[in-house]
């Protein structure tokens, strides 16, 4: 059953890469010629030995090896062939497969990109494609190769002497079984180890992404001493595959170092006094090299078998994320969105991530061109809320409507083209400061991107510097202030120009300065479009169109900022808190 399964994994592997068929075939055929040249010059040895050696006679002797010079120069041009072309298609199928990979897991939602580690899913994008490009090399090399090899001197074994080679024919399942057997507990440890290497490849990827705390925490030894206990995880699952190898490997000795010994005992018996299965000395001589030349590419077959055995795993898990379906996908009679004129209503939406609901019937109406501000406590389910505008996830119950069509009714990609978030905390790539705000409209020009910078308050800091936009933004941004990258993300949102705009405003994390530069350049974003804005401070949206106050997942109050006060609940409860905290200041 496991075998199958492996079988039925490789099987897909191949079919991943059908687009190189016509290389499949000048493998095999690349293969046959090479196998059919390299085993039937075992055909030489009969009148080399007996009418050439045994005779003395030196012309025999020589056109037997003037046969091996003529091969020598064919043989090594198909060596070169096949490896290369082995080599070329598990390369292909390797960057095609993860090319593939990347670009399906791309399409997953976020539950996918919440619930996996990143780490993990770096693992197998690098570590387990790694994997399966070795079971790409054992099925385009050795898998081909040697049964052909084995089958061609099987062929010339039985064309010498079929009685003894049916005899050495009843060996080989002796070995098979044990190897077999090894070859499935092979690909369970590989399968295990390969979950400890995403265990370090996430290690690494959490002690350098939070470098700063745990330098600052003093914790480096913590995290050395971490990153050595799962390391040995890993090197102790490993051990367990190489060991199984080992074994393997030990049995084929065996068996071949017993085989020969048979092998020279019933040849030699045979050929000194066996009337009923008489065989010359050159007959035996070339037996028994076929003989050798069968064993050892089944000594190999049996390696690669253990090794493919080993690859699988890696391809499984690859395979495990490529079967996962995206759960954000458009419906059927999904239609196109080209611009929005009314708005967004929500109707008694209710979300959860797991069992707990995270969201319960809210419902919320924000016309064109309002601003609508969050406001509640931590965990109220704000980021949320705006997690399902953006659609990273559908609603549970209810739906979120633009124009009067549910947001699931909507072609995905042309909502997203009206949509520009701003965070906190805004992610830069590691690249220039340019290609950052590019990142919102990729064709624009510079008076464009400079039109946007200084809306955004930013213009003059970037041109103060010394590369000015051809400055790298740095590795996740960090070269640059929290103020300044959050300018850099407003101006990508204003290149965007989109209709709805998905904020979470900044916290008071930022000095005044910068804050004020901030919310200029925030309210010049906001000029315009439909907003949802996630408030840390009251002061800055006392003039939202409606001002909606979240607590444990429900809307409790909505209205203007004066409405909200007079009502004197949680809004004017927050209010009065953070006045007096600002008049402490
Ligand atoms: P807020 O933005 O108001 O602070 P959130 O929307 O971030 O609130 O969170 C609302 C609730 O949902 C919280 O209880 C939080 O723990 C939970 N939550 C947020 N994100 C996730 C997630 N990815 N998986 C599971 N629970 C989550």
């Amino acid at each position: 059953m496991k075998a199958k399964e492996s079988f039925t994994t490789l099987w897909r592997l191949i079919k991943i890469g059908r687009k190189y068929w016509l290389y499949y075939i000048i493998i095999f055929v690349v293969n046959l010629v090479y196998a059919a040249i390299y085993e039937g010059r075992a055909l030489i040895i009969k009148p080399f030995f007996d009418d050439g050696f045994i005779e003395k006679n030196w012309e025999a002797c020589f056109s037997a090896a003037l046969i091996l010079f003529s091969l020598a120069l064919p043989l090594a041009l198909l060596r070169y062939l096949k490896d290369y072309l082995q080599g070329y298609i598990s390369f292909a199928i390797l960057i095609h497969l993860r090319n593939r990979l990347c670009n399906h897991l791309l399409t997953l939602s976020m539950r996918f990109f919440n619930k996996e580690k990143s780490g993990d899913i770096m693992s197998r994008l690098t570590n387990d494609v790694m994997v399966a490009q070795n079971a790409l090399h054992f099925v385009f090399g050795d898998w081909v190769e040697q049964p052909m090899k084995i089958l061609i001197a099987l062929g010339l074994a039985f064309y010498i002497n079929w009685k003894l080679a049916l005899g050495a024919l009843i060996l080989f399942p002796l070995f098979i079984y044990p190897i077999t057997k090894l070859g499935r507990n092979i690909k369970k440890y590989k399968g295990e180890s390969l979950v400890k290497l995403s265990d370090v490849t996430e290690a690494i990827h959490q002690m350098f992404s939070g470098i700063k705390i745990v330098k600052a925490f003093n914790r480096t030894d913590r995290e050395n001493t971490e990153f050595e206990r799962l390391n040995r995880g890993f090197l102790r699952k490993s051990l367990q595959v190489e060991r199984r190898k080992a074994i393997s490997g030990a049995i084929l000795e065996l068996f071949q170092a017993i085989s020969m010994g048979l092998l020279l005992m019933i040849g030699g018996y045979l050929v000194a006094k066996s009337s009923t299965i008489p065989m010359t000395p050159g007959d035996f001589i070339a037996f028994a090299v076929v003989m050798i030349s069968m064993y050892a590419p089944s000594r190999v077959l049996a390696k690669a078998y253990n090794y493919t055995m080993e690859s699988t795993a890696g391809c499984e898990r690859i395979f495990e994320f490529m079967d996962m379906k995206p759960d954000i996908t458009d419906s059927p009679d999904a239609v196109p969105l080209d611009r929005i004129e009314k708005g967004i209503v929500i109707k008694n939406l209710d979300f959860s991530y797991e069992t707990e609901p995270v969201l319960q019937n809210i419902c919320l109406e924000a016309k064109h061109g309002e601003v609508v501000a969050l406001v509640g406590p931590s965990g109220a389910g704000k980021t949320t809320l705006l997690d399902l505008l953006a659609r990273f996830y559908d609603p549970l119950n209810g739906s979120i409507e633009i124009d009067g069509i549910d947001l699931r009714r909507i072609k995905k990609d042309s909502y997203m083209k009206h949509i520009a978030i701003v965070t906190q905390d805004p992610f830069l790539f590691n690249s220039t400061i340019r290609e950052n705000i590019l990142y919102g409209k990729e064709d624009a020009t510079q008076d464009e991107i400079e039109t946007a910078t200084r809306a955004a308050n930013i213009h003059e800091f970037i041109a103060g510097l010394e590369s000015g936009y051809d400055t790298p933004a740095g590795e996740r941004g960090t070269l640059m202030s929290g103020g300044q990258r959050q300018r850099i993300a407003i101006a990508r949102a204003l290149l965007k120009n989109p209709e709805i705009l998905l904020l979470d405003e900044a916290t008071s994390a930022l000095d005044s300065e910068s804050e004020k530069l901030v919310q200029e350049a925030l309210a010049n974003l906001m000029k315009g479009r439909t907003t949802f804005v996630i408030a840390h401070r009251i002061s800055t949206i006392q003039h939202a169109d409606k001002i909606v106050v979240l607590e444990q997942g429900r809307i409790i109050e909505t209205g203007r900022h004066e409405e909200l006060l007079q009502k004197d609940g949680l809004y004017a409860k927050l209010y009065r808190y953070q006045f007096g905290q600002n008049a402490g200041e």
